[in-house]
């Protein structure tokens, strides 16, 4: 198969967030908590009204930069991202759940953000406040165009949420001002340090159709990597200043800048910075249909989802730097695995997904979704998982060791948080996942409950999803419309078995049984299995499908070179990943072997979590009580005694207290 073969000829897209209303028994207690718990928070936190948080400040840089307010800037160089990634759940948020008050405190903080715009268009309030003479001096560290980017972004999500475009067009002022300044005949020909702009200038692009701002993404991407190394270059520079101590000896494969992206293979560096960076790129390959762009994106995602990615969707093996190390090296204790790369890992398979119509990038978006984007948050929305360890001791999470990343408790909003906010858009815009269309029709992606209004070729669908997905792996798909759908692809995931899908012609009734309980009625409708997909072959307007699937809990075993998992197993049922905690199996889970030759029972709780399916499995335990205290060592053989294993699903760990954690199991043979 040659170069980018894979490519649809027109790509798909999500649907419109104000076209689904999501009311899914999984998510929606999540969903909820953005408008009615984390945007008040993050509200106040911007504000400095939370009491014992450090000081954020971020409203107060702009005020002081429009000139409403005196006063100092204060805070990290990329303060104002705060502000952009708050209105951006905003805007999500409102498309879903129109909110007067809410709209109406956001207006004003537009409008704060057009006064502090300088009058060729500039935001930033760190270089306005603090540095005027200073812009784009230090794009390795300055922040600035990931700055930019995150604006951008939150002007599209406003535009999306409430129709209104004031937003849009400040930042298309800014986005002009970068085209004008950024490009090969232009002042600068650098590109960023951290990449964001690039995906954002494409998404501003889509909605104002401006051409410069993909050419100018474009160039960012195309420049990446060349020779000299921009920022080594940059940082040469009499009076470069240095700002994060960490860049000390700067290696340009931290930010993706090693080679020119065309030759990247394997996934490097800072983990959040590459799967941003291969958004733009997998944006780009489409748009211009540059084949060799494509293929950089294929192989990109393949050394990750194949050779560098955790059984939780989670990426960046290495404390330090945040960042991918080598293929295989996947540590469960010391990992960094943060939140926002998973999200960023979301972002570029839902990409991919809808340029090729290839449902194997959807099975990894809902890996990372309902396993690290999830653990990222606690139940009650008030405490987050920047770092998504795989296994936690928690009296080994020392500062100043090679584990003081690791928390074995969610933390607290703070000062510039990047994981909070991205969780609040990623849990506010969840329903672009849901669903991709175009022309040719439309892929069930996600099997989450949901009604949906579907514009296609000027013919209006009604989609409905009713699901108890995934503690049950049964979902009612309703489709109506005047005319028969032109394309329906149903997901297949890559865990389900005795796949199929009837048609019951029954109406969605409340309270109608579905999952394995349930007796399926109805004709087995034609389908073939295209990438992933049932490719439905008749027209079901008006019609009831029932898709069920089996997928049992199941022990799941890594590739023997992932070192750290050798001899271990863990356990998966349908797309989550489970977890032994301290609270229900006793401490030193290190001690703890399954016996992967009994069975594993499923029970669903219904007071845990807000209801999850628990899995339990028969172990051993090593003893401990013939090791006296002033004992390290000795030649005694090892005693095991018998002992019930009960695993919760990963995502909800830590929500009963600080424990130990541990997803991979000795597996006893
Ligand atoms: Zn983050």
């Amino acid at each position: 198969m040659g170069e980018g073969d894979q490519m649809l000829k027109k790509r798909m897209n999500s649907v419109p967030l104000n076209f689904i209303r999501i009311g899914d028994k999984f998510w929606k207690k999540h969903i909820d908590l953005v408008e009615h718990a984390i945007i008040p928070y993050q509200w106040d936190a911007m504000n400095d009204n939370i009491p014992d948080a450090e000081s954020s400040h971020c409203i107060e840089n702009f005020k002081i930069a429009a000139g409403d307010s005196k006063g100092d800037f204060y805070g990290a160089v990329f303060q104002d991202t705060d502000v952009a990634k708050w209105l951006e759940a905003v805007g999500c948020s409102l498309a879903g759940h129109p909110d007067k008050e809410l709209e109406r405190t956001a207006d004003e903080v537009i409008n704060l953000i057009g006064r502090a715009q300088q009058p060729d268009g500039y935001i930033n309030t760190y270089f306005t406040i603090r540095e005027p003479e200073g812009r784009w001096s230090n794009l390795t560290e300055g922040h600035e165009l990931y700055t930019a980017g995150h604006l951008m972004e939150a002007a599209v999500a406003y535009y999306y949420g409430t129709g209104k475009r004031k937003f849009v067009e400040i930042m298309s002022r800014f986005a002009d001002l970068i085209c004008d300044t950024f490009g090969k005949d232009k002042k600068l020909q650098g590109y960023p340090g951290h990449p964001e702009i690039e995906l954002a200038l494409i998404r501003l692009y889509y909605v104002t159709g401006r051409k410069s701002y993909l050419e100018t993404a474009k160039y960012f991407v195309d420049m990446r990597g060349g020779e000299p190394n921009y920022f080594l270059e940059e940082r040469k520079q009499p009076g470069y200043k240095k700002i994060f101590p960490e860049f000390e000896g700067y290696l340009p494969l931290y930010s993706q800048s090693h080679l020119p992206v065309r030759e990247q293979k394997t996934a490097e560096g800072h983990a959040v910075r590459a799967v941003y960076l291969y958004c733009a790129m997998a944006d780009l390959a489409y748009e211009y249909k540059a084949q060799g762009l494509f293929s950089a994106c294929e192989d990109l995602w393949n050394n990750i989802v194949q050779k560098r990615m955790y059984v939780t969707g989670s990426i960046g093996s290495s404390g330090l730097l945040e960042r991918f190390t080598t293929d295989y090296d996947l540590p469960n204790d010391c990992n960094y695995s943060e939140t926002c790369a998973s999200i960023g890992l979301a972002l570029f398979g839902m990409r991919m997904a809808q340029i090729t119509r290839d449902a194997k990038y959807v099975d990894v978006v809902e890996r990372a979704l309902y396993n690290t984007m999830l653990a990222g948050i606690a139940l009650d929305g008030k405490s987050f998982f920047y770092v998504n360890p795989l296994e936690v001791w928690p009296d080994n999470c020392l500062e100043k060791t090679s584990r003081e990343h690791v928390k074995s408790i969610r933390q607290k909003w703070f000062g510039v948080a990047c994981c909070p906010p991205n969780i609040a858009r990623t849990l506010a815009s969840l329903g672009q996942y849901i669903y991709a269309v175009n022309e040719e029709g439309v892929c069930v992606n996600l099997f989450i409950e949901n009604d949906c209004e579907l514009r296609l070729g000027g013919e209006i669908y009604l989609m409905r999803i009713k699901s108890r997905f995934p503690q049950e792996h049964s979902f009612i798909l309703q489709v109506t419309g005047e005319t028969a759908l032109p394309g329906l692809w149903i997901r297949v995931p890559s865990y389900g078995k005795n796949y199929q899908i009837v048609c019951t012609e029954e109406v969605i009734g409340e309270g109608q049984k579905s999952g394995k309980d349930a007796q399926i009625l109805g004709r087995r409708v034609a389908c073939s299995i295209e990438k992933g997909y049932a490719h439905i072959l008749e027209d079901v307007a008006g019609k009831t499908l029932q898709i069920t699937f089996d997928a049992p809990a199941t022990f799941v075993r890594a590739n023997p070179n992932v070192r750290a998992d050798a001899g271990r197993v863990c356990v998966m049922r349908g797309p989550l990943v489970y977890a032994l905690e301290e609270v229900d199996n006793g401490a030193n889970l290190e001690a703890l072997y399954v016996d992967t030759k009994q069975p594993l029972t499923e029970t669903y709780e219904p007071e845990l979590f807000g209801g999850v399916v628990t899995i339990k499995a028969h172990g051993k335990r090593v003893e401990q009580s013939q090791w006296s205290e002033s004992e390290l060592y000795g030649t005694k053989p090892v005693t095991l005694t018998d002992t019930e294993l009960k695993l919760i699903p990963y995502p909800y760990w830590n929500n009963r207290g600080e424990g130990e954690m541990c997803v991979w199991i000795k597996e006893r043979l």
